[in-house]
């Protein structure tokens, strides 16, 4: 099968096999090529050593990405390319880091460190160079490590939740063999730095296959993210629940857009219904503040796995105003619209779509709120409806020219928004004075 290379990648192709080295296209990029996908990134593969590429590409901008570990990157047309030298990765002793690098004229070496088959796959000009079945698993869709996977991942343990991202994404299986060696080598991912696990987990929860994933690999998750232990099999009682809180977690993700910060807020949505959990005298489950807990949850957990701060705020915003619903009336809805702007409204009715698609039958459908509250919106968009204080008519300002000082300002304006929100009063200045005195 003949792979389509940019002019860019063919371009330093050519340039390597003129300087007399051997170079291919490796990893990723022959992956998703030999699975129909145009990829986004290319990465090249040479037995050129780091000085000999770099002087190859002097009249190139580069830029020294890791000359240590062989990598130099180019620039062509503004995109860049990972020019790595041919290596074999030396002893690993912290289960993440090779003690050293080194260089190899062999590709045969180069890809016996990639750390699927799927994945060590190289390709020029002159064909496929596949010597661990790697086509033939794409073709079953199957992720298998090269070589024994307990030494690869006792090598470094990051490789066990970067198969599970693969096969979230690619909607592969894993292997029998090497799913029972990474729940057994689980624990290694203690050893992996918090930006790694969460920028794999990031690509794992926004896969196709997340769902069956998180649904049989919890205990590994848990290594990381030990509040998802106790959710695992965690009874809900009542009608309305269909499923356990992990289980309705999982359905969560799998429904919502494959986004990051949605699918995170969905991951860590319904954590705080352990801690929270109780039973009414129905012998109903009742989970009393669970998403303001949740919140909470979610801020320490992102914080932990160093995620941005704007990723922070907003997870964990979502995840404690999760239980909104529908606002029956308008007047209802304004008044969610003094704290909440038009995007968190129509953000948190798209996660309560999957969170109610996730219990029983009977409660599933929000169609009709989600329609109605969508129209309101409009309405108050179109009309210029009064919602927040900077609507109102009349300033602080004003307020005090009045005669009321302190801290009595910022509740006059308060009571003249409700005023204005339920009907009582006009959204015009000299009637809000009147309404205010
Ligand atoms: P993506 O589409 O996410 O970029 P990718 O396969 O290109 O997928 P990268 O993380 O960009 O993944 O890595 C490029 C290649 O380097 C991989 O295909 C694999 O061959 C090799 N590789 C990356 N990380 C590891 C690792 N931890 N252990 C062994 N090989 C690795
Ligand atoms: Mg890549």
């Amino acid at each position: 099968m003949e792979i389509k290379l940019p002019s860019d990648v063919t371009e330093i192709l050519n340039i390597l096999h003129t300087g007399g080295h051997e170079a291919y296209c490796v990893g990723g990029a022959v992956r998703d090529s030999l699975m129909g996908f145009t990829p986004e990134d290319w990465d090249i593969t040479t037995s050129a050593r780091p000085d000999e590429t770099a002087e190859l590409f002097k009249d190139y901008k580069t830029i020294d990405t890791g000359l240590k570990h062989g990598t130099l990157t180019v620039i062509i047309n503004h995109k860049p390319y990972e020019i790595t030298t041919f290596r074999i990765d030396g002893e690993y002793n912290d289960n993440r880091h090779p003690e050293e690098v080194i260089f190899t004229p062999d590709l045969k070496d180069d890809l016996a460190r990639r750390d699927f088959t799927v994945n060590a796959i190289a390709y020029n000009y002159e064909g496929i160079v596949d010597l661990y079945g790697g086509r033939e698993d794409i073709y079953n869709s199957i992720i298998r490590t090269v070589g024994d996977p307990d030494k690869r991942f006792n090598e470094d343990g990051l490789r066990i939740l970067r198969a599970l991202r693969f096969a979230s994404v690619l909607g592969f299986e894993i292997e029998p063999e090497i799913a029972s060696a990474i729940h057994r080598n689980r624990h290694l991912l203690k050893n992996i730095s918090a930006e790694r696990i969460s920028t794999e987990l990031s690509k794992l929860i926004c896969g196709k296959n997340a769902f069956n994933i998180l649904m049989e690999y919890p205990d590994v998750l848990s290594v990381f993210l030990p509040e998802i232990e106790p959710a695992v099999n965690f009874t809900q009682y009542g009608k309305k629940h269909a499923y356990d809180v992990w289980e309705h977690i999982c359905h969560t993700v799998d429904t919502i857009p494959q986004d990051k910060i949605l699918r995170l807020t969905m991951l860590l949505h319904d954590l705080g219904k352990v801690p929270t959990h109780k039973l009414n005298e129905k012998g109903d489950s009742t989970f009393k503040n669970h998403a303001t807990v949740g919140g909470e949850m979610a801020k320490e957990i992102l914080t932990r796995l160093k995620f941005d701060k704007k990723t922070i705020n907003r997870v964990s915003y979502l995840v404690s105003y999760h239980d909104f619903e529908p606002p029956e009336t308008k007047v209802e809805l304004k008044r969610h619209l003094k704290t909440k702007t038009p995007e968190d409204i129509c953000t948190l009715l798209v996660i309560k779509k999957s969170d109610r698609g996730a219990l029983s039958e009977a409660y599933r459908d929000i169609s009709e709120g989600t329609a109605q509250t969508l129209m309101w919106l409009r309405e108050i968009e179109q009309n210029n409806e009064c919602c927040t204080l900077k609507d109102l008519a009349i300033t602080g300002k004003d307020i005090m020219e009045a005669g009321i000082t302190g801290e009595n300002v910022g509740k006059a304006l308060n009571m003249l928004l409700d005023g204005v929100i339920e009907g009582k009063v006009e959204n015009e200045k000299s009637r809000l004075l009147t309404y205010l005195l």
